[in-house]
């Protein structure tokens, strides 16, 4: 690591620099804004990503076999991945929103449209981040890798893993560019889907006595998934796991007995549950009463033509709070803003399910957006806290120790 007072004036030329670069941040992001990414048609937002790569400088862009952009600066030892995903959420009602959503537009000093908090946002300030190294020739021992992710919002970490065990690109170290007001997030509950299914036998429903009712039988399932709710897993940081029983489902033959009865549970996780204990929980309460018990996969077809599906399974994370990661994240953030940002968990889900949460990789988030417009008709990102993300991604490699 070099001296404090060499990385205090390295934060100074990087705020500099930013600045200088502020307006073509700006475009990139309003470009972005402009082209529709929905989850598996993101082909044009990788594109234009692609192009901003390489007209900042990467020594290499390209697009993975699972249709992320990527662009790669220097080739050193440690291998740091800065994530933030081009697709975004469908709008159910544009009559809500009080600008379109494809046409940007600044108001008040932020930048309104579709996927300007989630997560496009991220996307202009790791590209940027990228930018400022190359701007001010900066270099050290490590490989910086900038990715414009796809796929987050149905399937999130499906996009990164692929990238990770399909590609073999692993990194070290990855930095999650979702919304978190400049401050850091160190974990996420987790989520999943468990079907649970139970048969009977089909009748006339004229005489349902030759039959089986497969919903009556389901109707004690449902009501001990429902009692297991206060015995599931507590996290000291995020509090207890959920449940719900959120879908039935059965034949669609209303003049029959029904043959069978499937319901959905919701599962949300604290760091620790995996597949198995979950599957394992469930299958104890629901197999006495006859049912059974399964991970569904999801469906995922990228915008290349890959099909991805995988078991609907997105753990929790948490990263220990003495990671050296987290402390870098502070000191890189105190030599930009004079203090270090604060330290949270996020209370959605983001691609760490994949890189923190199954493949082991430290990982740590930091973004301009602010949570409270993710998902919403006020969708926006302040354009000055979008240049100051850029900075800090273009400091946090220097930052970053053994
Ligand atoms: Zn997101």
């Amino acid at each position: 690591m070099k001296m404090k007072t060499d990385l205090n004036d390295l934060a100074r030329r990087v705020r500099e620099a930013a600045r200088a670069l502020a307006p073509k941040q700006t475009q990139f992001l309003a470009d972005l804004i402009a082209i529709r990414s929905y989850t598996g048609e993101e082909g044009p937002a990788v594109e234009r990503t692609l192009r901003e790569l390489r007209a900042i400088g990467c020594d290499k862009v390209w697009q993975d076999s699972a249709g992320n952009a990527l662009g790669q600066i220097g080739h050193g030892q440690r291998v740091i991945l800065y994530d933030a995903h081009l697709d975004t959420n469908q709008v159910a009602d544009a009559g809500e929103w009080p600008h379109r959503p494809l046409e940007p537009v600044i108001e008040n000093g932020a930048m309104w449209g579709l996927g300007a908090s989630d997560c496009k946002g991220g996307v202009a300030s790791i590209v940027y981040g990228a930018a400022l190294i190359k701007a001010l020739n900066l270099s050290g021992d490590f490989t910086l890798l900038v990715m414009g992710a796809t796929l987050e919002e149905d399937a999130e970490g499906f996009a990164l893993r692929s990238l990770v065990e399909r590609d073999g690109v692993r990194p070290d170290l990855v930095m999650l560019a979702e919304a978190t007001d400049l401050t850091l997030r160190r974990g996420q509950k987790g989520r999943c889907e468990v079907r649970v299914r139970v048969t009977g036998r089909a009748a006339h429903a004229s005489q349902p006595e030759l039959g089986e009712n497969a919903i009556l039988k389901m109707m004690p399932v449902v009501a001990a998934l429902e009692g297991t709710n206060q015995t599931l897993p507590v996290s000291a940081v995020f509090g207890p796991g959920k449940q719900v029983v959120s879908l039935i489902e059965g034949p669609h033959t209303p003049n029959s007995v029904p043959s069978w009865c499937e319901v959905t549970v919701d599962r949300r996780l604290v760091p620790g549950e995996t597949a198995e204990s979950v599957l394992a929980g469930i299958r104890a309460v629901v197999e006495p009463l006859g049912a059974t018990a399964r991970l569904p996969d999801q469906p995922v077809l990228t915008h290349t033509g890959l099909r991805l599906d995988g078991p609907c399974y997105f753990p929790g994370w948490l990263l220990d709070e003495a990671h050296p990661l987290i402390a870098s994240g502070q000191a890189a953030g105190a030599a930009l803003w004079g203090r270090p940002p604060k330290v949270d968990v996020w209370r959605f889900s983001t691609d760490g399910a994949y890189c923190a949460g199954m493949a082991n990789i430290p990982t740590l988030g930091l973004g301009p957006e602010e949570e409270k417009y993710v998902h919403t008709p006020e969708d926006q990102v302040d354009l000055n806290k979008l240049n100051e993300a850029a900075a800090f991604y273009a400091l946090l490699p220097f930052f970053v120790n053994d």
